[in-house]
């Protein structure tokens, strides 16, 4: 139980990124521990020995420039100052005479004579430790100095003051970086629990949404940027998905529909011509009939699939560099017949020389194709079609005017949706597919395409082709 909880707990990001911060955290201390103990320990032993030297260099003034007596009066005044457990002091006058020292009664077990072999060459000072017993408190710290004439100085400081400052001061650093780390952890813990709640709302949310509760959206919270950038991202998507299931359930329904109308229409006259006289004139009629239906399913179904196959971003063919004027003409000259015989006027605007661009003939070819056929079915006799395309320095350009019968505001919005046909377009042929498959083909061309209507005077149609492939919003 425990083991699963702990488990539990080290599994949890916060959890985590605590240990790690605060592993972290005790590296840093205890590398600052370490720098300032070396610090520290210099610098009071430093204070020590500068002592000594002060104190050695006034008993070499007072012998040399003074005498014997001076030198005495010298060490009783600085016993006085330290104590004589602390400090000793010594002075072997150079021929042989008698040894000047403070009370040694504190210092009995200490082995004065093996500093003289340890001393300086005449005219400088030495410094030394000489380890007395197990503990380092008992260390010695000894200044040795020599001077001119060969006598000795010989003074020794008990360290045990030193070390007892330097363990206080590690007692209390210890304990400061105990707290610290406790205190640390546990508000780091706090911190990264609280950033970590905007990541919660998103998961429970996405369990909500995951239970079929579409509507459900991540309340943004103020942990902060990324946080906050999290859950718009993942509202938008969750928006984009309702969007697209309810376009996948109209799309859905649509196809339904429209499939179930030519099959109640064959079923119709399969069953009419079953139940009527035999005939074969009749027969034929009906088998043209279900002809008809069949080719305009399957024109149907194929449509669909080329806007699954351009929306997967499946290129039908290879892009090559092509002249788009010499495309955009020989679409139109297929075309033309058809708006001669309707009495429409048509005007075409090209750039004189070619217009290159790397992308895919065939797509182009379909653009152009159902924007046209859309422009002459929804225009009246006598009404006008202009095509024009311009050169941009990033983009080409592609327009399509007619003065037709234009575009409801209420439907210009939707217009582009697989199967939607605005009101006043359903007694026309069609199945709404067209311009689905269009705009499919215009994006899988890096391209965008865009509408401008006025119900009554006409509509046109703008399609930006980019030049540069990775460039989207370049136009
Ligand atoms: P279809 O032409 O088969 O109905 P489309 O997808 O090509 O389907 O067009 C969808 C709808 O957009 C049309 O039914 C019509 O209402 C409208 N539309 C398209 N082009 C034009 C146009 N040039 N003028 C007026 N309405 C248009």
């Amino acid at each position: 139980m425990f083991w699963k909880k702990g488990k539990k707990f080290l599994s949890s990001f916060a959890s985590r990124l605590t240990l790690k911060y605060s592993l972290l955290f005790a590296i840093i201390l205890i590398l600052v521990y370490f720098v300032s103990d070396c610090l520290l320990s210099a610098g009071l032993l430093k204070e020590v020995d500068e002592h000594m030297a002060e104190e050695a260099s006034e008993i070499a003034y007072l012998y040399e420039f003074r005498d014997l007596n001076h030198v005495r009066d010298e060490i009783v005044m600085e016993i006085l100052e330290d104590g004589p457990k602390e400090v000793f002091f010594r002075f072997l006058p150079a021929n042989g005479g008698e040894v000047i020292h403070s009370p040694l009664e504190h210092w009995a077990g200490f082995d004065f004579d093996k500093l003289i072999p340890l001393g300086p060459p005449r005219g400088q000072s030495r410094f030394i430790f000489i380890p007395e017993g197990s503990s380092e408190a008992k260390t010695i710290r000894v200044i040795l100095k020599k001077l001119n004439d060969g006598s000795l100085i010989q003074i020794g400081t008990s360290l045990s003051e030193y070390y007892a400052l330097k363990w206080r001061i590690r007692k209390i650093f210890w304990v400061s970086v105990i707290l610290l780390m406790v205190a640390g952890t546990i508000l780091g813990w706090l911190n990264s629990h609280q950033a970590m709640k905007g990541v919660r709302r998103v998961t429970r949310t996405a369990l909500s949404i995951s239970k079929g509760d579409f509507h459900k959206r991540v309340d943004l919270g103020n942990e902060g940027d990324e946080i906050e950038e999290l859950g718009k991202v993942f509202n938008e998507m969750i928006a984009k998905i309702q969007n697209l299931v309810c376009e996948m359930k109209d799309v859905t329904n649509s196809i339904a529909h429209d499939l179930r109308s030519p099959i109640t229409r064959m079923r119709g006259i399969a069953e009419t011509t079953r139940i009527g006289r035999e005939d074969i004139q009749e027969y034929r009629l009906m088998a043209e009939m279900v002809v008809e239906e069949c080719d305009r399913l399957e024109s149907m179904i194929s449509t669909l699939l080329e806007i699954a196959q351009a929306d997967a971003g499946l290129n039908s063919g290879a892009f090559q560099s092509i002249d788009i004027a010499q495309t955009v003409k020989s679409g139109c000259e297929l075309f033309e017949p058809m708006m001669e015989d309707k009495g429409i006027a048509f005007r075409l605007s090209l750039p004189e020389r070619p217009v290159m661009l790397k992308t895919d003939n065939s797509r182009i070819q379909r653009v152009i194709a159902n924007l046209l056929d859309n422009a002459i079915k929804f225009t009246c006799e006598k009404g006008t079609i202009s095509l024009g395309l311009s050169d941009h320095p990033n983009y080409i350009e592609i327009r399509i005017q007619d003065t037709g019968i234009g575009i409801d505001k209420k439907d210009i919005g939707r217009i582009f949706e697989p199967f939607y046909r605005a009101d006043q377009s359903r007694t026309s042929v069609g199945n709404g597919l067209g311009l689905s498959l269009v705009k499919s083909m215009v994006h899988s061309l890096n391209g965008e395409i865009s509408v401008q209507s006025t119900l009554g005077e006409g509509s046109t149609f703008t399609v930006i082709l980019r030049k540069d492939p990775s460039a989207p919003g370049a136009a």
